[in-house]
C-alpha cells in the first residue's frame, strides 16, 4: 500500500522521524523544535536522556521509550496513537534515528499501516564527519559499527579491501585502537583516513593522515582515545595499482612457494597488503587440500 504523502506538519496522525543534535544543542533545527513541542507523544531511545532535550526546547509532550529491546512491543501502541489522530515524533539519543539507532521496525510498521512517515532532517555524525574529512564524497558507503571481535572485524574488512568508495565507520572509545590496527593491517598503513572525534563538542578533534600515522598518533596520546569516533577511510585506488589479479598471482606462486613467501612476493607484484594476501594464500591452500 502507498502511504499518503507527507503534506503539512499539522495534518493529524503522522509519524515524524526527528534528527537531534550529536553534541551541541544549538544544532537543533527550528522545525525539529516545533515538531517536538506540537506532537502528542515522543518515542525516545532513552527517555531520561531525551527529556533533557525536550526541556531545552520547551516541549511538554509525553515521552515513551523505544529501544532495541522493546521496539516490537511498542509498535502496536504507537500505531494506535497515530490511528487515533495524534502525531508522534521518533527521536534517538543523538543524530538521525535509524542510523545505527532504533526505529526501523516502527517506520516499516507505520508505513505498512498506510500512515505518513515524515522526515525532519538534521544532524548526523555520518554527514558531519564526511563534510570535513577531505576525502571524496561523490560516492561513499556507510558501514556503521564493525564487528567487535577481532576475527570477524578482519573478515569484514577483507570483504571491503577493494571498495573504491569512501567508507564511513562508527567506533566506540574502548575499541578505537584495535579497529585502527585492523584497518592498518588489512588495508595497508598508507590508506588515507580522517578520524572525527567528539564532533560539535568541547573536545572536537579531526585528524587527517594515513592509517599508520593516525594509529601511532592515538597510541601516543591517550586523551585522543576518549569520546565518540567516526572513521572515514579513503577507498581503494580507482586505477588499479595491480598489474595482475592477486588471486591468480597467488595461485601461481603457491605452486612453487610456501604461503608466507608466496604472499610476500605477491604483495610486491600487486601492491596489496601482505597480511591480506597471506590470509588468501592460507584459504587457497586449505581449499586445495580439502578438494
Ligand atoms: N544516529 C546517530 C547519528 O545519526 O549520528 C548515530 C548513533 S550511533 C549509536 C553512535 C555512534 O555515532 C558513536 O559511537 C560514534 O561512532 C558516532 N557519533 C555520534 N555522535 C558523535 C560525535 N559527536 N562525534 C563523533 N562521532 C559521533
Amino acid at each position: 500500500m502507498v502511504a499518503p504523502g507527507p503534506g503539512s506538519d499539522t495534518k493529524p496522525g503522522q509519524l515524524f522521524v526527528v534528527a537531534t543534535p550529536i553534541g551541541n544543542l544549538q544544532d537543533i533545527t527550528e522545525r525539529a523544535r516545533r515538531v517536538l513541542c506540537e506532537v502528542a507523544l515522543v518515542a525516545a531511545e532513552d527517555t531520561r536522556h531525551s527529556r533533557k532535550l525536550l526541556q531545552h526546547v520547551g516541549s511538554q509532550s509525553r515521552c515513551v521509550s523505544l529501544h532495541q529491546h522493546n521496539e516490537e512491543r511498542r509498535i502496536e501502541q504507537i500505531v494506535a496513537t497515530l490511528q487515533g489522530g495524534d502525531n508522534v515524533a521518533l527521536v534517538s539519543d543523538a543524530g538521525t534515528p535509524l542510523i545505527s539507532d532504533p526505529g526501523y521496525l516502527l517506520v516499516c510498521a507505520v508505513q505498512r499501516a498506510g500512515i505518513a512517515v515524515v522526515p525532519v532532517p538534521g544532524p548526523s555524525a555520518v554527514t558531519a564527519a564526511l563534510s570535513v574529512a577531505t576525502l571524496p564524497t561523490d560516492r561513499f558507503c556507510f558501514e556503521g559499527f564493525l564487528p567487535a571481535r577481532d576475527k570477524a572485524r578482519r573478515e569484514r574488512l577483507r570483504e571491503l579491501l577493494h571498495e573504491q568508495r569512501t567508507m564511513v565507520f562508527f567506533e566506540a572509545p574502548h575499541r578505537i585502537l584495535a579497529t585502527l590496527q585492523s584497518l592498518c593491517d588489512e588495508f595497508g598503513g598508507e590508506r588515507p583516513v580522517t578520524l572525527a572525534r567528539e564532533l560539535t563538542k568541547q573536545f572536537e578533534t579531526v585528524l587527517h593522515g594515513d592509517l599508520q600515522v593516525t594509529l601511532a598518533c592515538l597510541q601516543e596520546q591517550p586523551d585522543n582515545q576518549r569520546g565518540e569516533f567516526v572513521i572515514v577511510v579513503g577507498g581503494a585506488p580507482r586505477a588499479p595499482q595491480t598489474r595482475y589479479d592477486s588471486q591468480n598471482v597467488l595461485e601461481t606462486l603457491l605452486e612453487e612457494l610456501p604461503p608466507a613467501k608466496a604472499a610476500r612476493v605477491a604483495a610486491r607484484l600487486t601492491g596489496e597488503p601482505r597480511k591480506a594476501l597471506y590470509a588468501l594464500a592460507m584459504q587457497l591452500n586449505a581449499g586445495k587440500s580439502s578438494a
